[in-house]
């Protein structure tokens, strides 16, 4: 298979840009970092300058995933459910940083969530988003979905579809989607382009299942790429195909 695309992607006006917690601190670091955050920050401001509409998928890894919580249920732990709720409040500390950061720069944005915090972020509505977004300000979305037992992958396809993107674009710590996990296997075959049913098939694990079957069910092309490379988002949103584009 060949290094790039040939996948003719045009340049969208609405994107929800799906930013993992780990973009927010260092590579095996944990927690937020302000570095990593501006630096995130800037590109985002950038591409928003550009007239683009920019809403943020807010993860939480960085700070605590339910999931982690699975094996250890018990009378002394925390249930995997109250973790879920825990990894919520996590993106929505992220959202608050991201905020205060893209404010800096002078470019007007918000911060809505799914889990009531309305003290520090406005309850979120599909229509009051939309409206934010025709204003030229940067929709962040975090409490994911609101709902456990699911990832913020499954609140950015939710979310990417109600608000009408064109494109979701995953912020990943890798180039994109490869045969294995890269930074185990030097053989990991990289793939710059794949059909929805490729990558169910050969299952890649591109992001949870139930985000990925509603991104195949809207025909909602997915392209994931490497945040940690200068320059990637203002390509992707260009139209460019950066790392790996899944589409029908
Ligand atoms: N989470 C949840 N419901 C949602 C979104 C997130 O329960 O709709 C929880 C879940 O435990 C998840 C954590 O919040 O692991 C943090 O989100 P995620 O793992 O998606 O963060 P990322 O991997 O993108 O940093």
């Amino acid at each position: 298979m060949s290094e790039s695309s040939s996948f003719q992607y045009s340049k969208p006006k609405r994107i929800l840009l799906k930013l993992t917690g780990e973009s927010f601190c260092p590579a095996n670091q944990r927690g937020i970092c302000m570095d990593s955050v501006n630096r995130l920050a800037e590109q985002i401001v950038k591409i928003a300058k550009t007239g683009v509409q920019i809403a943020v998928v807010m993860g939480g890894g960085n700070i605590l995933r339910g999931a982690q919580f699975k094996a250890t249920n018990g009378a002394n732990s925390i249930k995997e459910r109250t973790a879920h709720y825990m990894g919520m409040l996590a993106t929505i500390m992220n959202g608050l940083a991201l905020l205060d950061a893209i404010e800096a720069l002078g470019q007007p944005a918000r911060l809505a969530s799914a889990v009531e915090a309305d003290k520090v972020a406005e309850p979120y509505v599909s229509r009051r988003a939309i409206r934010h977004l025709e204003k030229g300000r940067v929709m962040i979305l975090a409490g994911g979905t609101g709902s456990p037992f699911v990832t913020t992958d499954t609140a950015a396809a939710q979310r990417a579809l109600e608000l009408e993107c064109d494109v979701i674009l995953k912020a990943t710590k890798v180039r994109g989607v490869y045969s294995a996990d890269p930074e185990k296997d030097p053989d990991a075959q990289f793939y710059p382009e794949l059909t929805f049913d490729e990558a169910l098939g050969q299952k890649l694990g591109v992001m949870d299942f139930q985000a990925f079957a509603k991104c195949q069910g809207h025909n909602l092309p997915i392209m994931i790429f490497n945040f940690r490379e200068d320059g990637n988002l203002e390509r992707a949103v260009a139209g460019e195909v950066v790392g790996t584009i899944i589409h029908d």
